[in-house]
């Protein structure tokens, strides 16, 4: 299973070194955030799996991040950080889509227990693709391979079928081409550009077209400032359940 990535977002050092020490010890990859702006950002970023959030925080109070990254990751797992007395402030962060929240001072090893209980939940497996649909055509992911009524086949490349797979196992949402680059290519993305995707979804497309439709529906869709998603020409025909832990 893959190191769960959490995002601390706390001004008092002191206790958010404390929280990502603690979160360190217990294995997650952890990245802090000392105020709400910075904190949005690092919150809101691709393959994190769930977000610590203090209340009272400079730039950005957290109530207001939340709601920010309730618009951009509607269920991205977020624990608030409260302080003893402000029931308010935990009803109005429960309203606005918080999971769950601890009171100031909290031990360790309660916040262990919250974050353990919250991933056990969000992190579960999910089925792998391996058969789409597509026209005339069949892909299959696993052979990296589409074949078409007429019995011609094209090759896909391994990064092309990644990528058509992280579309089809998405395919309810649009995917930023940001997300694709870190998702798809991995991380150590620096120097990649998002027009690499540009590049390889304009191959992808090609290799897409059945041969023999000419009004074939959208493949991939371009979505307008963001990215792309899964389109109306591909049905997933099969999927496999994988026995490693993915994300949902
Ligand atoms: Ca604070």
């Amino acid at each position: 299973m893959p190191k769960a990535r959490i995002v601390v977002v706390e001004d008092e050092p002191a206790i958010r070194r404390g929280v990502a020490d603690a979160l360190r010890l217990s294995g997650y990859d952890v990245t802090e955030a000392a105020d709400g702006a910075v904190g949005l950002r690092e919150a809101g970023a691709a393959g994190v799996d769930l977000v610590l959030l203090d209340i009272m925080l400079p730039k950005k109070d957290g109530l207001e991040v939340l709601s920010d990254l309730r618009r951009s990751n509607p269920t991205r797992p977020v624990i608030l950080l409260t302080a003893r007395g402000s029931e308010d402030d935990r009803v109005r962060g429960l309203k606005s889509g918080a999971d769950d929240y601890v009171v100031k001072p909290f031990s360790a090893k309660e916040l262990i227990a919250r974050v353990e209980a919250i991933l056990r939940r969000t992190m579960k497996p999910v089925p792998e693709v391996r058969l789409v649909e597509i026209g005339g055509g069949t892909i299959d992911l696993h052979r990296r391979e589409i074949r078409w009524a007429d019995n011609t086949r094209a090759d896909l490349s391994e990064t092309e079928a990644a990528l058509l797979k992280y579309l089809v196992s998405n395919r309810e949402r649009a995917v930023s081409r940001e997300e694709l680059l870190s998702r798809v290519w991995g991380i150590g993305t620096a120097g990649l550009e998002t027009r690499a995707v540009d590049m390889h979804v304009a191959r992808l497309r090609a290799k897409l077209k059945d041969p023999a439709g000419d009004d074939q529906p959208e493949a991939i869709v371009t979505v307008r400032a963001h990215g792309y998603m899964a389109g109306p020409a591909l049905t997933v025909a099969d999927e496999v359940v994988a026995t490693t832990a993915g994300k949902r």
